[in-house]
């Protein structure tokens, strides 16, 4: 059986930059083995709800490294491929197709799968989730001839999908659980400005509804909400959140609580395997709690961290949480975690897509969204996260430059 130094299990985000950092870091070619359920070579996921699913971005446009990455530097990507299970004491990653592969070092990064709906109808063609590029792909062929689209969910995929659906000209309703957009993490008056946008641009949204029964013959032709409400559609796409995949590690030893658990230098408690990226649970030293992150830039830079640690730089995971999205012509951003706080302070003015949201505890920034802003308050929220600022609220509210409002250190 051959052993592999470094072996990645799963080929998503976290692999494709992890192994973009193992060659920046000398790895020597026959060192690297990926196992992907995927049949693609590592690509950026954001695209797949937004200019993927548009049209304005192809398979090659979206790869993390270029095809002949892989090659080139001797990393085996062994695609399609499903792992059924991990050995951790043997080392050893066990194939569905029966094959055994061993490892000295590996990394977790088995992502995250879509919640699926469970109710009756759910099994009806034309309803879609989106994760991989295949389901993207399925999504915007049969977006071209659909006229009206029903997107469930109140979160960031929801909204990104119910966008580009509105912009390709289908008539577009999002049905949400929730008495507001994104409540889970938008303030009242930031879903309301998102809510106007929507409204402004064609989607019509149905708040505080569940959904009973999708009905049609073979394809779903309508959704049946609760109170008798009956949606008309000929495709529905549910954004209604995700879980971790952690099926190849069950019964391996490794802990397991929401995801896989690591500690704040990402290795989970069996010695040689790290986890990352959205099926890791890992100790935030910055905020002195647990937490999975499934976005983004956690991938990324939990899969070069882990780059480093295989190359022998082990260091703490310490990293301000961070999130982006683009809907329509808009994009903003996001850093830290606004849980706990006690005050919140809006810059600009939320009637227009220009302001930013500024989440204190005890006087300190902890969370901050910014949108159409200068970049000096992109360049502090995170700094200021990162170094527990001292902030006077007013001054953030009242002064034109953010700067103004940093306090002396007491
Ligand atoms: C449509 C979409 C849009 C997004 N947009 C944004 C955004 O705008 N902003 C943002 O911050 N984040 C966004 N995200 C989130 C971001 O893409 C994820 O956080 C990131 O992809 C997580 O990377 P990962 O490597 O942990 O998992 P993934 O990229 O999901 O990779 C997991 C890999 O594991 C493989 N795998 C799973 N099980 C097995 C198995 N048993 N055997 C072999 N392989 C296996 C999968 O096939 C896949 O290759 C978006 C995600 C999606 C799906």
């Amino acid at each position: 059986m051959n052993r592999s130094k470094y072996m990645i299990l799963g080929g998503g985000m976290v692999a494709g930059y992890a192994a973009k950092g193992l060659v920046e870091g000398g790895l020597k070619s026959g060192e690297l083995t990926i196992l992907s359920a995927d049949n693609a070579l590592p690509y950026e996921r954001p695209p797949l709800s937004k200019s993927f699913l548009a049209g304005k971005d192809d398979e090659k446009s979206i790869r993390i490294n270029a095809e002949e990455f892989y090659g080139e530097h001797g990393i085996e990507v062994r695609l399609d491929c499903h792992v059924a299970r991990i050995d951790a004491r043997q080392k050893t990653a066990h194939l569905q197709s029966g094959e055994n592969l061993s490892f000295e070092n590996l990394i977790v990064a088995t992502g995250a799968q879509p919640r699926t709906l469970s109710i009756p109808g759910s099994n009806l063609s034309e309803i879609y989730y989106l994760r991989s590029m295949e389901d993207s792909k399925k999504i915007r062929t049969r977006a071209r001839n659909a006229k009206r689209g029903a997107v469930v969910g109140g979160g960031f995929i929801s909204m990104e999908v119910s966008a580009v659906l509105a912009q390709g000209g289908i008539e577009t309703t999002m049905l949400m659980r929730e008495d507001r957009i994104w409540k889970r993490f938008f303030t009242p008056a930031m879903s309301k400005f998102f809510e106007s946008y929507y409204s402004a641009r064609g989607v019509r949204l149905i708040k505080e509804t569940n959904l009973t029964q999708l009905n049609g013959e073979r394809a779903v032709k309508s959704v049946s909400l609760e109170g008798g409400q009956a949606v008309e559609c000929d495709m529905l796409v549910a954004g209604i959140g995700v879980s971790p995949v952690t099926e190849p590690v069950a019964n391996s030893g490794m802990q397991l609580a929401d995801g896989i658990l690591v500690n704040e230098y990402l290795e989970t408690n069996v010695p040689g395997i790290h986890a990352a990226g959205d099926v890791a649970s890992y100790q935030d030293a910055l905020f002195g709690k647990r937490r999975r992150v499934e976005h983004w830039d956690n991938a990324v830079s939990q899969g070069q961290h882990c780059a480093r640690a295989l190359l022998g730089d082990r260091a703490a995971f310490l990293h301000v949480p961070y999130f982006f999205s683009d809907v329509f012509d808009l994009s903003y951003e996001f850093w830290g975690d606004p849980a706990n706080a006690d005050q919140t302070v809006e810059r600009g003015d939320l009637s227009t897509s220009s302001f930013s949201v500024w989440w204190l505890r005890n006087k300190r920034v902890i969370a901050a969204f910014v949108m159409s802003r200068p970049d000096e308050e992109r360049d502090a929220a995170a700094k200021w996260i990162e170094s527990k600022q001292q902030i006077s609220a007013e001054k953030l509210k009242g002064k034109s430059s953010v700067l103004d409002a940093e306090e002396p250190a007491s």
